[in-house]
This record gives C-alpha cells, sequence and structure tokens, in this order.
C-alpha cells in the first residue's frame, strides 16, 4: 500500500499551519504572542516595584494547573482534528465565497445595468475592499456566535469551546465541526455579499491585501492580541479602546462562567459590532475572578465521548419534539443548559 500522499498530505497541512506566516497557528504569531505576553508581565512586576525573575515570569506565562489539565489535552485533541482531518470530512460542504461573490456581481448587473470599470488607483480599491472583507468576516462572525449562543441546537455545539476549564492559545481551536462547518458558511456569505458588492462597484474583481490567504488586517490581529484571548493573562482595553477592540480580557469574560458576563463579548478582534448590538461588556482595567467552563464536572468532561459525540445526541433529542417523534409536552433533557 502505497501511503506517499496521505503522508504528504499530513506533512502539508502541518506546514500551513505552522509555517505559513498568515495561519492561525503560525508559530512566528505564537512567537509575537508569547513575547507580548513576557513584556506585559514584566513590565507589571515592574511597576508593582517586584524582583523581575525569569523562573517567576515563566511559572506566570505556563501556570502548572494550566499545563497539566485534562481540559488542554482535550484542547490539544482539537486542535489536530481541525488541522488534519476537518477539511478532509466537512471540507465539501462548505458554500464557495468566489461563487457567490459573481452571483452577486451578477445580480447587481442585471438590476443597475452594466459595471463601469474604477477611475481609482488600483491601491486606493484594494484598500477599501480590505477593510470592507474584514469588517464582513467580523460581522459574520458575530453573527454565528450570536446564533451559537441563542439556538439551543447550535449551542450544544459552540458549548464544547465553553467547556474549557483553562484557557490557552490551542482552546482557540476546540471547536466542533459542526459549529465550524456553520460558521465557515456563514462567513462565506458575508464576505461573498461584501466582494460582489466590491466587484460591482469598481467594475472587477479586486483582491484584498493578503497574507497566506487570510486578510491582512486579521492576521495584523492575529499577531498583536488573538492568541492572548485565550490565556489567563489580564489584559484589558477600556474606555473607547474597549469599544472597538476585542482585548484578551474581553475574551476571558465571554468565558466566564457567571450569569452577568453570559452572552457578552461575542466578537473576534472587534468589539465594535458587540457595542452595536448591546452585546459588549467591557472589562475593569483590574483584574476580574474569573471562573471557566460549562458544567465542568459533567461526566466525560474532556473526552472524545463528551466533547465530540455527545453534542450530536443531546442537538438531535432537541429537535425530536419539532419532527414529532416525541410529544411536545416531554421535558427537554436536563443537561441543557442555553446561556440566555
Ligand atoms: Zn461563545
Ligand atoms: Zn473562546
Amino acid at each position: 500500500m502505497d501511503l506517499s500522499p496521505g503522508i504528504s498530505y499530513f506533512v502539508g497541512q502541518l506546514g500551513k499551519a505552522f509555517f505559513a506566516p498568515g495561519s492561525h497557528a503560525s508559530l512566528l504569531s505564537l512567537a509575537g504572542a508569547f513575547l507580548i505576553a513576557f513584556a506585559f508581565l514584566t513590565l507589571r512586576r515592574y511597576r508593582k516595584g517586584r524582583r523581575i525573575r525569569l523562573k517567576a515570569l515563566l511559572r506566570a506565562l505556563f501556570p502548572r494547573h494550566v499545563v497539566t489539565s485534562k481540559s488542554s489535552l482535550a484542547d490539544l485533541g482539537y486542535f489536530y482534528f481541525n488541522i488534519f482531518l476537518f477539511g478532509l470530512i466537512f471540507g465539501w460542504a462548505l458554500l464557495s465565497y468566489e461563487v457567490l461573490s459573481h452571483s452577486v456581481a451578477d445580480l447587481l448587473t442585471a438590476m443597475f445595468g452594466p459595471r463601469q470599470p474604477t477611475s481609482l488607483p488600483p491601491l486606493v480599491t484594494r484598500a477599501v475592499m480590505t477593510v470592507t472583507l474584514f469588517l464582513a468576516y467580523e460581522l459574520g462572525y458575530w453573527l454565528n456566535h450570536y446564533l451559537s449562543h441563542r439556538v439551543p441546537f447550535l449551542w450544544e455545539f459552540h458549548k464544547v469551546h465553553h467547556s474549557a476549564t483553562v484557557l490557552t492559545p490551542l482552546t482557540n481551536f476546540r471547536v466542533h465541526p459542526v459549529y465550524m462547518c456553520i460558521f465557515l458558511n456563514i462567513l462565506a456569505v458575508f464576505t461573498g455579499l461584501a466582494s460582489g458588492v466590491g466587484e460591482y462597484a469598481f467594475g472587477q474583481t479586486t483582491h484584498q491585501f493578503g497574507l497566506s490567504e487570510n486578510n491582512i488586517i486579521l492576521v495584523f490581529f492575529i499577531y498583536l492580541y488573538v492568541h492572548l484571548q485565550h490565556t489567563e493573562l489580564w489584559i484589558s482595553f477600556t474606555g473607547w479602546l474597549g469599544r472597538l477592540f476585542m482585548s484578551p480580557a474581553h475574551h476571558q469574560i465571554h468565558h466566564s462562567r457567571h450569569p452577568d458576563h453570559f452572552n457578552k463579548n461575542l466578537g473576534s478582534c472587534l468589539a465594535l459590532w458587540d457595542w452595536m448590538f448591546g452585546t459588549l461588556y467591557v472589562p475593569s482595567a483590574e483584574p476580574e475572578k474569573l471562573e471557566f467552563g460549562v458544567e465542568p464536572d459533567r461526566e466525560h468532561a474532556h473526552t472524545i465521548r463528551g466533547e465530540f459525540i455527545a453534542p450530536f445526541g443531546r442537538a438531535a433529542r432537541l429537535l425530536t419534539p419539532l419532527i414529532g417523534r416525541r410529544s411536545p409536552e416531554v421535558p427537554a433533557p436536563d443537561n441543557v443548559v442555553v446561556r440566555r
């Protein structure tokens, strides 16, 4: 049996994930996050007049309870699944951004007449497209996340991400494939729509500025603070900055078990859409004591059975009354918790 195509696929995926500079998991961006965290902790200790010792800093960056947690191990499992297997298993279920974009441009042409080529310099049109697509990405992210919290069926799949009891940059990848599928399709619709409108407005296909096929503004935020959102480092933006940008503390609030924090801060890099739609919770400048996780002591927590298979069963049980197999008066299963 020839294993070489399989091996080259795995090596290729690994290379793309770790070495493509615009990847969500690039080693370069993780090193950047490490340096920012290191500088932040050093400065904090300096300001408090405490001694700056390498050992203490490393202990703060890699707390023992986080490194040895079962939750972190489950994050690692999902990381491998999403890097290597997601595309193979679910890739076919995704809408095409290009097809949508051209269809929207064709529809606008049919409605408002032929496209007129723009006289604007390419640099300007590409910059406009880059900002537009980034805002469309953020809006699509916000809507998918909002629905994942508000629709009980979708929450069963998103709950996997919230069942992490400690946060590490790998928690970013702890997402169920069903959540991922819906997310990528919603994203294709939003960015496809934005790109189609741009194609019509500028009279031609205009590409964004990107790095490794990712929007350059998104890559900038990946390097700046996206990794730090899944850590326990309280780096918070307050005031107007806190209304525009999703600091690490904003996202830690999103993972908090305190009811005041439920369904808040649903954006990715920006807090802007949360601010506009009333789901923003600006964290305080001083660290807030938070606990993370959903039903952390439940059976099979952090296992393949609990985090991968069980959501299908729980979600299906929520659907059965709707399709008439069970009478509507049968109560929902006890373990269904919806964040309202
Ligand atoms: Zn969430
Ligand atoms: Zn998260």
